[in-house]
């Protein structure tokens, strides 16, 4: 809907993301007159233009790769097949336009205005995008954010995790820089669709704040999958080769990795301050240079609030909606202590087998809780989905699974895995946990069979633990 010239209204959203999405159309429900302000021309923000949603679907591509070799093992035969990089992209972004159409008509449906360009503070309460200024009662922040790219020579001729979804090609090299989830992600798609694939971190394993116990087994299925790993790296200068077009990395003590088609950088996310004008509208920001809120997103101007990635809190899509959502329920919907709830938030990494997690990890529960004030259920086992597979059983991939209790009642405060389906297993397992499931609980629970999530209600010894011990 545009705004019919109108320039003053209830809630002005910055950001026609997840988080700014969310808000508005909520706030909407409410009566509110919303406007959103977007500077691109599309809705939908990172998650579907490029993250969640385009990422899911290279995910999905790279594991029908893997379907299809294991093919053989399932009697058929699959020997002849090809690949086309640039079909499942064109498919994936007509998808992408699709979910962008259904976004600006659920937008126009709320009665929604929606104003496309850049905002930029000029006013506590005034914003101006071109050469209109737009005023609101209250106004949200929901800019998210976008890749940071090293500071070194040559970061200018390798690409970020945007750059990932405009590539027309498969390359046949490549070298990924980072430790976070998006590197291990897209690392695992270029390997698992055949590209000969390095990745890069600067410590000894990547996504080190996850429990040990799953980054471990994630090395093992990194080392199986014959993705190469190149820990104690890191990037200072980047060279193309004139003749030949190739990349070279150059890392810290001289060492260098050449002949590579792409350099991706996957090295972290920064806040999409900086054309905002924060200062117009007296708004803070931490340390980090996120911006700075109260835990009912609240700045530190009164009327202004900041949800999302550009809080630095949890940057994921569900939070960012939930946080929305919930901001609309307080502001406009009379719910005066609604606020989105930050622990327990369950997260997959989509590497190859992903990777499900909610709650502490070990590390964090032995520092809570000190060393002998909790416990370890644990698992490790072959998938029935390799059983059969007429290769040596070590060559098989592992499913890792493991629970960590504290207390008499053995209250479950942290779940990790990682494993075929573990991304799908996850949530279920995510609301016992927030309803404060124990051991004993998990146990009381009928398995599913032959699954590979009945492993966690039957972590040995089974039924012995707990409050129902006695069953
Ligand atoms: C490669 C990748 C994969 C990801 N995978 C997952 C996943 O699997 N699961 C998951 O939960 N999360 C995932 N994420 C994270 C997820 O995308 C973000 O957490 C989520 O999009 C944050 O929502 P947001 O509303 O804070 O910001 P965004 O969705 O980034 O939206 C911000 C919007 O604000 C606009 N904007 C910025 N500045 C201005 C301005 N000054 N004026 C007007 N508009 C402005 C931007 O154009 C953008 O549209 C992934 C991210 C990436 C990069």
């Amino acid at each position: 809907m545009a705004t019919n010239g109108e320039t003053h209204f209830d809630l002005i959203v910055i950001g026609g993301g997840s988080g700014g999405m969310a808000c508005a159309r909520r706030a909407a429900q409410y009566g509110c007159k919303a406007a959103i302000i977007e500077a691109t021309s599309k809705l939908g923000g990172t998650c579907v233009n490029v993250g969640c949603v385009p990422k899911k679907i290279m995910f999905n591509t790279a594991a029908f790769n893997e379907m299809l070799h294991g093919g053989r093992h399932y009697g058929y035969d699959v020997r002849d097949y090809s690949f086309d990089w640039g079909k499942i992209k064109t498919m994936r972004d007509a998808y992408i336009r699709k979910l962008n159409g259904i976004y600006m008509s659920n937008v126009e449906r709320a009665g929604i205005a929606f104003i496309s360009g850049f905002a930029a503070f000029v006013g506590p309460k005034t914003l101006q995008v071109d050469d209109v200024q737009y005023t609101a009662e209250h106004i949200v922040i929901a800019v998210g954010g976008q890749p940071t790219m090293p500071d070194i020579p040559g970061a200018e001729l390798c690409i970020d995790s945007n750059g990932f979804f405009a590539m027309e090609t498969q390359p046949e090299r490549i070298a990924v820089v980072g430790a976070g989830y998006i590197a291990v992600e897209l690392a695992g798609i270029f390997n698992a669709l055949g590209t000969n694939t390095h990745l890069f971190v600067r410590h000894d394993r990547p996504l080190r704040t996850f429990d040990p116990t799953i980054t471990s087994a994630l090395l093992t299925e990194i080392e199986r999958s014959g993705l190469h790993l190149h820990p104690h790296s890191t990037p200072v200068a980047v060279t193309q080769d004139e003749k030949t077009g190739k990349y070279t990395l150059e890392l810290e003590g001289g060492v260098k990795h050449d002949n590579f088609d792409t350099i991706l950088m996957a090295i972290g996310r920064e806040p999409m301050i900086a054309p905002l004008n924060l200062e117009a509208a007296n708004v803070e920001l931490t340390k980090q240079g996120h911006i700075k809120v109260d835990e009912y997103e609240n700045t530190s101007a009164p009327g202004i609030y900041s949800l999302g990635d550009v809080n630095g809190k949890v940057e994921l899509t569900p939070m960012a909606i939930a946080a929305g959502r919930r901001l609309a329920d307080r502001v406009f919907g009379g719910i005066p202590g609604a606020k989105a709830e930050y622990d327990l938030v369950p997260t997959v990494v989509f590497s190859h087998p992903p990777i499900g997690a909610v709650g502490l990890t070990e590390p964090e529960v032995e520092k809570k809780y000190g060393k002998d004030g909790y416990k370890v259920y644990s698992s490790r086992f072959t998938n029935l989905y390799y059983g059969h597979w007429p290769i040596p059983v070590d060559d098989k991939q592992k499913t890792v699974m493991k629970i960590i209790v504290v207390g008499e009642e053995e209250k479950v405060v942290g779940l990790h895995m990682l494993g075929l389906s573990c991304d799908e297993v996850l949530q279920g397992f995510a609301v016992a946990m927030k309803m404060g499931a124990t051991k004993a609980d998990f146990d009381a629970t009928l398995a599913i069979h032959p699954t590979a999530a009945e492993e966690l209600v039957t972590l040995a010894p089974w039924g012995l633990g707990g409050k129902r011990s006695n069953m």
